[in-house]
């Protein structure tokens, strides 16, 4: 059945849709932090938190919101007035640590993103923009401009003037060999060069954490650095916070704090498991930032009565479940095990990451060279072996990324450990 699935998905939808695993699968079915594929397979996810799934799979809060909503009423989001809408965006305004927050909601982070540029350029009267090398923002004609992670941005010309600064990744490149102080200092004078070149860039965006890019963080001190040389030209700094938001980085509720010695971003932009599966997106900026727009709105579904049902009940159980102390304990328990593995394996370059966000960098032993191939041979036993996990980094596809669901339990991180450990040990 999903083989014909898959012929049919072949046959109808874009070649470049790429769907993990040779045997690609096909979910029917969730609950916590399991799912089902369509033969009756149960997995255990160390993925789908970061995709969709914020707290827990099929979530009876979540879904009891949302199909009381769908059952009373889903109309224009912001013709009227919008009560859970409202009620969300206090929340979020309160939690994003912003003054004086405005809150918009999109239907994807890469919307919230491209809204975010539209701030910024208004605001700023500029065009030019600061990214990073090997970020990813999204694939709209304005967020792919901003997208440095090459696999991803090829294809399309950008309305903006963009200017990437390293300081994304440091494993391979021109500064490979710094250590962290002078890897700064490098970073800082590279910034310093660009913006000597540049008229009045309008904003920085960047990910406290690199997602895409294969969970990647800078080494402390180089965005407070940065945020210092921006903040003196008046450049705005935009947080993406698409996927360290909501505490899953387990020591801070945002990813910019870890950063975060000159205060918050400018601007914050969220998205993914705020739903717990359903879509939102959305932008937080100071008031004179949000209003200098002469927008009615951007979309018609941004905000919609159902999303926001569910946003407010996930973000109730998020926070009444302390599911960031969770990420915080049970991530910290799953790096160490996994660097106990890693120290056996000689494939694994490096694990890395900051709570329930977890890097596994694959190279071919003894050398920088990625090894795509090791991290596809791992997904493919480790999916065997019952765990989901998924794939990321650079150029070459060669970090495995473990983000499960918030709510994941001691046992299950051991249990994923252990198929994680095997998976790893068979290549
Ligand atoms: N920003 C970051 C950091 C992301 O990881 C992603 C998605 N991978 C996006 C933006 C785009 O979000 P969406 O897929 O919801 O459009």
């Amino acid at each position: 059945m999903t083989r014909d699935l898959f012929a049919r998905h072949r046959a109808v939808l874009p070649d470049w849709l790429a769907l993990y695993y040779e045997d690609p699968l096909e979910i029917t079915h969730g609950e916590g932090r399991h799912v089902w594929d369509a033969a009756g397979n149960k997995y255990l996810d160390f993925f789908g938190g970061i995709l969709t799934t914020m707290t827990a799979h099929a979530l009876p809060e979540v879904t009891k919101a949302v199909a009381e909503q769908a059952g009373r009423i889903i109309h224009s989001s912001t013709l009227y007035l919008n009560r859970p809408m409202v009620e969300l965006a206090e929340r979020v305004a309160h939690l994003s640590g912003i003054p004086d927050a405005r809150v918009f909601f999109t239907t994807s982070g890469t919307e919230a993103n491209d809204t975010a540029l539209l701030l910024a350029t208004a605001y700023r009267r500029s065009n030019a923009i600061l990214a990073m090398r090997n970020s990813y923002h999204g694939r709209s004609f304005g967020a792919v401009g901003i997208t440095g992670n090459r696999g991803w941005s090829p294809t399309s010309l950008s309305p903006l003037q963009t200017l990437y600064v390293h300081g994304g990744v440091r494993s391979r490149g021109p500064y490979a060999h710094l250590d962290d102080r002078e890897f700064v200092d490098a970073c800082v004078a590279d910034l310093k060069d660009l913006l000597g070149h540049t008229r009045a860039p309008a904003a920085l965006i960047a990910e406290p954490v690199q997602g895409v890019g294969g969970f990647t963080s800078p080494p402390d001190g180089l965005y407070a650095a940065f945020r210092e040389v921006l903040h003196e030209r008046g450049v705005l700094w935009i947080s993406d916070e698409v996927q360290t938001g909501w505490g899953r980085t387990g020591e801070h509720f945002w990813g910019w704090q870890a950063h975060g010695r000159n205060g918050p971003p400018d601007i914050v932009t969220f998205a993914k498991g705020i739903g717990n599966g359903m879509s939102i997106g959305g932008v937080v900026a100071r008031a004179e930032i949000m209003n200098c727009l002469d927008a009615n709105s951007i979309s018609t579904f941004g905000g919609t009565q159902v999303t926001m049902a569910a946003g407010l009940a996930n973000l109730s159980y998020l926070l009444e479940h302390d599911l960031q102390g969770n990420a915080r304990r049970v991530g910290g328990l799953l790096i160490e095990r996994l660097r106990a593995v890693a120290a056996q394996v000689p494939h694994v370059r490096e694990v890395r990451g900051r709570g329930l966000m977890i890097g596994v960098e694959l190279t071919r032993p003894g050398t920088d060279e990625a090894a795509p191939d090791a991290a596809s041979a791992v997904l493919e036993e480790a999916r065997a072996g019952g765990l989901l996990v998924g794939k990321g980094g650079g150029h070459d596809t060669s970090v495995l990324r473990v983000a499960p669901p918030m709510s994941l339990t001691v046992a299950e991180a051991e249990e994923g450990a252990a198929i994680l450990e095997r998976a790893l040990r068979s290549i």
